[in-house]
């Protein structure tokens, strides 16, 4: 029986995305083998990684000067290739509005002279900085941000305007339009919004890809450079997780693209936030208009009371709401495989523990 799967990543994918990949396990497309078993140099692989890319390229609205990556490492990895491409002058400045964004600018530091331009630490992540009121410093390759906050259940909706912006967009990409042109570079692990984990997308400017040069110190594998001269094919790449955000990416054009998402999306969140908001029960600590529609924490202000509602809500179908272990009690991820029915089960389960708890 299928679950209720509100993991924050890797997370639920859609029924007849798995299905569909099910029933070409053993065959795909006529060739007699699995992708998996499939040679990445073959024409059948390289039509999915063509597939893959001008679906998303499509979904996102991506310029013709922008690369499209499919790399392995997960976001984590890119915390260190951003640097080591893009840092000419060693000088780049960060956003720290979580634990991710934290990571991201401790890595830099190994390269270079990365600094917390704006910080939301002093209340425990619960709010984006203005992005008006940060003055960045002169002379920077870059600012860095993490377009939505994971853990802590936070996103932008205003983005810094600096002449190359990076964002980590891992848990919000193809939630809701974004327009490309104003990033230099995104990046994301698939593992939360898109496919399994094993891929990383990268979507960068071309000139900074093309006009200047990587640090010394960049391993071949990280540069930008390499990735986009092999259409991501310099090694052997993720050839399953790539297949499966293909998958993904026909499924998100099938209903309607990025915009109609965000419309889902929204109307999940709505019902949720709307929910904890009206309950003198359980709350959500974040600043309203900064929170996520992708991860929403609640708590009921009882640590016990959190221990149980986790555990009657995994035997009644509602599984992975175990809040990270930085802020307790819950999270639901709400990512664009979940379904509407899921996100109203969830609402229910919570109106029942409530009654019956308080
Ligand atoms: C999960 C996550 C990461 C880490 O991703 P990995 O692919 O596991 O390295 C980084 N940034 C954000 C925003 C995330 O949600």
């Amino acid at each position: 029986m299928r679950v209720y799967n509100f993991a924050a990543g890797p997370s639920t994918l859609p029924l007849e995305v798995l299905e569909q990949s099910r029933n070409e396990m053993l065959d795909y497309n006529g060739t007699g083998m699995s992708v998996v078993e499939m040679s990445h140099r073959s024409k059948p692989f390289q039509a999915v990684n063509d597939e893959a890319q001008s679906l998303l390229r499509e979904l996102m609205n991506v310029p013709d000067n922008y690369y499209v990556l499919f790399v392995q490492g997960g976001a984590s990895q890119q915390f260190a290739a951003v640097p080591l491409n893009l840092m000419k002058n060693k000088k780049a400045d960060y956003i720290v509005t979580g634990n991710f964004a934290g990571k991201a600018q401790k890595e830099a530091t190994i390269y270079g002279d990365a600094a917390i331009a704006a910080s939301s630490k002093d209340k425990n992540f619960t709010y984006i900085p203005d992005v008006d009121k940060i003055s960045f410093r002169e002379g920077i390759d870059y600012v860095h941000i993490t377009s939505n906050n994971t853990i802590f259940g936070t996103k932008y909706n205003k983005f810094p305007e600096v002449d190359c912006l990076v964002a980590d967009m891992s848990s919000n990409i193809l939630s809701e339009p974004v327009d490309v042109s104003k990033f230099g570079l995104i990046y994301a692990g698939a593992q939360k919004n898109i496919a399994p984990a094993g891929v990383t997308l990268v979507i960068v400017r071309k000139d900074l890809v093309d006009d200047q040069e990587p640090l010394a110190c960049c391993p071949t594998m990280l540069k930008y450079s390499v990735q986009a001269k092999e259409n991501s094919l310099y090694n052997t790449p993720p050839c399953y997780g790539i297949y499966m955000s293909m998958l993904m990416f026909r499924w998100l054009k099938k209903m309607g693209g990025v915009a109609e998402m965000q419309k889902i999306n929204e109307y999940k969140a709505g019902l949720l936030y709307d929910f904890i908001d009206n309950s003198s029960f359980y709350t959500n600590p974040v600043v309203a208009a900064d929170r996520s529609i992708m991860n929403v924490p609640f708590v009921t202000g009882s640590e016990e009371m959190d221990a149980k509602f986790v555990k009657e809500a995994t035997a009644a179908g509602l599984v992975s709401l175990k809040g990270h272990r930085l802020v307790g009690g819950m999270r639901a991820s709400i990512y664009n495989s979940m379904p509407v029915e899921g996100v109203k089960a969830l609402i229910d389960f919570m109106k029942k523990f409530e009654m019956e708890n308080k």
